[in-house]
């Protein structure tokens, strides 16, 4: 495979700002950023005054586009915050073991389960828009985001291979190269808005307060006040457990919370509801928080796993 050569990548950065979307270069054939992250930051040049982040460094500046694609065959990272994007990233599985949860049972990929996600809304699914193949085969569908919000990227809050780029994230842009393969205009439409019924979905619910103690002991009946309250603590973890982090959340506290289980001291069904519960209330979709609190369950002792 030869390498894309670098006039054409510019005239990516170039075609990319021009529609107004802020760039910036990531790491020749690679979908990395370039430059170090701020966990190396030298504290210097561009960072004198602390670490400056690919969303903060993104430019629509022709000029430093030019001068920077100058120096090596970047390829191309759209800052889809600052850009007012919100791109629905239809991921396909790694491989043959990469199966959908119950949930998106029978779906194929993260187009399918997006399909599957319009039908239960009721809404058609919007594919008259600005649209990307990644070189996987999976598609970015661009949106434009709606006026006085600023949703943040998301993984596994619509679905299965289903994540969105907006605040916090970046796509790689049409004309970009990684391994070898490219990512292509497919549909060269003005993104549309993201439809509101998205917005909804993307919208974060705020957290629900923690349950005062006393009410959790009069749920968690013949538990003891130490169990009760080792419950009420994992309960506070998950609620507070950031996005990308939900599912592991879950299962830790599921898994911390199976020694209980097995001493008796908590009952199954109980920790099982109320872990249901704050998994919900966080976003993480039904059928994940299930598999999650069985898995934590299993792995902590107080399920047997049973044949499948
Ligand atoms: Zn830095």
């Amino acid at each position: 495979m030869t390498p894309t050569p670098a006039p054409a990548l510019l005239s990516a950065a170039l075609a990319a700002a021009e529609r107004g979307w802020p760039v910036f270069p990531l790491r020749p054939g690679d979908k990395r950023p370039a430059g170090h992250p701020e966990r190396h930051c030298p504290g210097a040049g561009r960072c004198s005054e602390g670490h400056r982040t690919p969303e903060q460094r993104a430019t629509l500046d022709g000029q430093q586009l030019a001068q920077c694609w100058q120096a090596a065959p970047y390829n191309v990272g759209i800052a889809t915050g600052p850009a007012s994007l919100v791109v629905v990233d239809l991921d396909v599985p790694k491989d043959d073991t990469d199966t959908p949860p119950t949930e998106w049972a029978g779906a194929a990929d993260g187009l399918d389960v997006f399909a599957m996600l319009c039908e239960r809304a009721g809404e058609r699914l919007p594919t008259e828009t600005y649209t990307v193949r990644t070189r996987r085969g999976g598609q970015h569908l661009y949106f434009t985001a709606p006026a006085g919000k600023q949703l943040r990227s998301t993984a596994d809050v619509l679905g299965w291979k289903v994540d969105t780029r907006a605040w916090g994230g970046y796509v790689v842009a049409a004309g970009s190269a990684v391994g070898g393969a490219s990512y292509e205009i497919i549909h060269d439409a003005s993104p549309a808005l993201l439809p509101a019924w998205l917005t909804d979905l993307l919208t974060p619910k705020p957290a629900p307060a923690p349950m005062p103690l006393a009410e959790l002991s009069a749920r968690m009946r013949n538990a003891t006040a130490y169990s009760t309250a080792a419950l009420r603590g994992e309960l506070e973890k998950v609620l507070s457990a950031r996005e990308g982090g939900r599912n592991r959340a879950v299962y830790f506290a599921a898994y911390a919370l199976a020694r209980m289980i097995r001493s008796g001291d908590l009952a199954e069904a109980a920790v099982s509801s109320e872990l249901m519960s704050a998994g919900q209330s966080i976003g993480l979709p039904a059928g994940e928080c299930r598999t999650a609190i069985r898995s934590g369950f299993v792995r902590g002792g107080a399920l047997e796993v049973s044949a499948a």
